[in-house]
């Protein structure tokens, strides 16, 4: 295929998008907006109030792990109110808009909502107004996910399992972990997913991201996590890779991110610079039939949006437009929703795929 024609099939293609964290989504313009805010100054310290688009384009250059982790930090820090979160989350779904994405699971961090001690009540309140408002102009159909930072330890991420059900009605469908996966390992949050999962919740986890494949396999096996936030270390066990695929749990898959953060270097032992996108394992996850998706993860820190990774995965990774197609399918598969919601989604989807296929 034709590179115009294929850029032509991923920009029509309706989309799912179900690993994208809100917070990670601020792009620099935003971030200035935000800073530049009156309120901000009376409620936070404004320190970025003067700063230029090309500074705050420099705090988005990071090197390893814990330099994106600083970065997402200090963009969360500028969403100080529930207008701010409103903002963040319009302009996120005008992006997701223009992209086709025609559903998104969305990745609120409720637990540094909660340390940073907003109520969540009028916080993801906030967040919830940006999207109904955004929603007239950029339909997008939109899930939440309350995600809680293991090295906030066990009570907090067991807050973020009691409040994430109180939102049911708003559309939060689920609960998922992140932050240090080496320090705090699946196993001592097995009674927040025990609660999670009799409280009806969908559940993922990042795994594997950082730590080795036995992460994976507890956050599976211990945690009943359905989906797995990258997993690409799952790469290393065949053993594994044969259980997710009979058990058909998805990996969502981020390759910018784990270029970015040093994660695929990490996986392949090689230097930051030395490790290429052709060496991600997404390759061979679909290769063997595991279920996978391709997302963003935090797109403005990663300088990249969903159309990007989709393109990548074909220049860089070898898939097909039909692959591509597949995979795409599978977001929607994977998605935390009930059939009877998921069927008339996948339906759309696969007349559309059909039609830019035969064009
Ligand atoms: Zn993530």
């Amino acid at each position: 295929m034709a590179p115009a024609r294929l850029a032509d099939l991923l920009q029509y293609l309706p989309k799912a998008e179900l690993h994208l964290h809100l917070e990670g989504s601020l792009e620099p313009e935003t971030i200035l907006e935000l800073a530049r805010r009156p309120e901000s100054r009376t409620v936070g310290t404004g320190a970025s109030a003067g700063m230029s688009l090309e500074e705050v384009r420099a705090r988005y250059r990071f090197g390893d792990f814990s330099g994106f982790l600083e970065a997402f930090k200090w963009a969360v820090g500028h969403l100080r109110t529930p207008a701010d979160f409103g903002l963040a989350t319009a302009r996120l779904i005008e992006q997701l808009h223009r992209q086709n994405v025609a559903y998104a699971e969305i990745t609120v961090s409720a637990g540094v909502m909660l340390r940073r001690r907003q109520d969540p009540h009028a916080f993801f309140g906030g967040v919830l107004e940006g999207y109904r408002q955004a929603k007239k102009d950029f339909p997008v159909e939109v899930r939440w996910i309350f995600d809680a930072a293991r090295q906030f330890g066990v009570e907090a991420a067991m807050e973020v399992a009691r409040l994430a059900p109180q939102y049911r009605s708003e559309g939060v469908v689920a609960f998922g972990l992140g932050g240090d996966e080496e320090g705090w390992p699946p196993a001592l949050f097995r009674g927040v997913y025990d609660y999670a999962r009799a409280q009806g919740l969908r559940l993922t986890a990042h795994a594997g991201e950082m730590a080795g494949p036995e992460s994976v396999r507890d956050a599976v096996e211990l945690l009943g996590a359905e989906r797995i936030g990258h997993g690409i270390h799952a790469v290393l066990d065949p053993e594994l890779m044969e259980q997710l695929a009979r058990d058909q749990i998805t990996l969502e898959c981020c390759p910018t991110s784990n270029l970015a953060t040093g994660a695929l270097a990490q996986l392949r032992g090689l230097a930051a610079g030395e490790v290429a996108l052709s060496q991600h394992p997404l390759r061979e996850f679909f290769d063997r039939n595991l279920w996978v998706t391709i997302s963003t993860d935090d797109p403005a820190l990663f300088h990249t949006n969903l159309l990007r990774e989709y393109s990548l995965a074909a220049e860089e990774m070898g898939f097909s437009p039909e692959e591509l197609v597949r995979i795409a399918e599978m977001s929607f598969e994977s998605a935390f929703l009930p059939p009877e919601e998921k069927l008339p989604l996948l339906e759309t989807f696969r007349k559309r795929a059909r039609e830019l296929l035969s064009e």
